[in-house]
């Protein structure tokens, strides 16, 4: 299977599984390609790419920066605050911010730029323990600070699935996700947030049916 084939599927999957295909949109995951391979992603209908390395990613951003085709780029993985300067100046979406210092170092930076960047809050429903994510406690104690930041726009809420065959424990996950949306912006964002970033190459197709509005795919569209 080609690229845009693969491309192609996954869009057909988005009509056919998500209760509102047209709030949702594919992130194609670069991270495994290389420039050329990019391209042949552009030409086959995605316009927003995902990287989850920082050097990688600006390197990248530099190369297809003239490409005729126009796309976005969103940072997906971990960011360190010493690293935000070097994409501040072009980055559309940031899916995980996981403490208020980062996410007042994007606003800094994002201020220096004159731009307001979308971002994104990662929240881990599958581990107690683990590190990735806010902590959620924390996340609702610093609401009012993040909200003051005026040069950052906090549209919604990402998780990452852990890799289990059980879906049912996936699909609860991304449940608790939507209705944590739906709770916060009752609560605090009065409708605000309208992005769910949930879903990867083996569970976008759960993700689509529990309301995802964007799908992080890497693998299925290379393979
Ligand atoms: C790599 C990556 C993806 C894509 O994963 P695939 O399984 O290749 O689709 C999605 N989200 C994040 C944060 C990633 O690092």
């Amino acid at each position: 299977m080609g690229i845009s084939e693969n491309i192609n599927d996954i869009l057909l999957d988005i009509k056919k599984l998500s209760p509102d295909p047209e709030k949702v949109n594919l992130v194609a995951v670069t991270k495994y390609v290389d420039i050329e391979t990019i391209k042949e992603v552009l030409k086959g209908g995605a316009h927003i790419l995902g990287e989850n390395k920082v050097q990688v990613l600006t390197k990248k951003y530099e190369e297809l920066s003239s490409y005729s085709i126009n796309h976005k780029w969103h940072f997906i993985g971990n960011l360190q605050k010493n690293k935000v300067k070097y994409i501040a100046r072009f980055i559309d979406m940031i899916h995980s911010i996981n403490k208020l210092s980062l996410a007042e170092e994007i606003n800094k930076r994002a201020k220096e730029h004159n731009r307001v960047i979308e971002v994104l809050i990662e929240i881990n429903l599958f581990q107690e323990d683990s590190k990735e994510g806010y902590d959620y406690q924390d996340f609702l104690n610093d609401i009012p600070a993040l909200l003051s930041l005026e040069n950052i726009k906090i549209k919604g809420l990402m998780t990452m699935a852990p890799y289990t065959d059980n879906e049912d424990f996936i699909r609860n996950g991304f449940k608790k996700l939507r209705e944590l949306k739906d709770e916060l912006n009752i609560l605090y964002f009065n409708d605000s947030l309208t992005e769910l970033s949930m879903g990867m190459s083996n569970d976008y197709k759960l993700a689509l049916e529990e309301g995802a509005t964007l799908i992080r795919v890497g693998s299925k569209i290379f393979e």
